[in-house]
């Protein structure tokens, strides 16, 4: 029951322009197969966690046992993190959000632009490696936090709806030190439509 890396949904080049091929290949064959890895040898230690989704290990990191509590935060998070970046992004994206998901950010934050530019400075003002969410509670509200290396909002109680990786490995080879540059570019490759079935489905747990 080891968990897998998911194969990309599109091609390595699809991203291109926004995020290049070799940047695909390192971040998603090298990196995120290294959180499962990791992961699975953590739990290899303790069996019987290997058949619990990795969210819910996430959820109560409490009760992890102490000796593999820090991998598990780290790759557990890396593994989740990096199947939800895959999935909310896809080639010919972004614009401008509509439905459930525009709804609550037009309410939340007044417009688009707004939001967007929150979200930014958020992806700019986290020290060293992290991650910028939209993360949702039960009851439909969001808003945007930052968390340090592979944190997952699931441990503090949210759901992660959706975010953007800000460690350097994301984006160093194309845009070198300009996280500012790669945040507002990345827009550009955004997936409302998958955003929209998280949202719905983060207002319903
Ligand atoms: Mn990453």
């Amino acid at each position: 029951m080891a968990h897998e890396l998911p194969p990309l949904p599109y091609a390595y080049t699809a991203l291109e322009s926004t995020i290049d091929e070799k940047t695909m290949h390192l971040h998603h064959d090298m990196h995120h197969a290294a959180y499962v890895k990791n992961l699975n040898a953590a739990l290899d230690k303790h069996p019987e966690l290997h058949a619990k989704k990795v969210e819910d290990l996430l959820r109560d990191l409490n009760s992890i046992p102490e000796d593999i509590r820090g991998a598990v935060r780290n790759n557990g998070g890396g593994h989740v993190n990096h199947s939800m970046f895959w999935n909310i992004m896809k080639p010919n994206g972004g614009g401008e959000p509509t439905g459930p998901i525009g709804d609550v950010i037009k309410k939340t934050f007044g417009d688009f632009k707004t939001f967007q530019e929150k979200f930014n400075a958020a992806g700019v003002g986290q020290f060293g490696s992290g991650w910028v969410w939209l993360a949702g509670d039960n009851k439909g509200e969001v808003k945007i936090i930052s968390t340090p290396n592979q944190d997952s909002p699931i441990s503090q109680g949210l759901n992660p709806i959706f975010g953007n990786d800000v460690w350097e490995h994301a984006y160093y080879l194309k845009y070198n030190n300009r996280r500012p540059e790669y945040l507002a570019a990345w827009w550009n490759v955004v997936n409302w439509e998958e955003i929209n079935k998280r949202f719905q489905a983060s207002a319903k747990k």
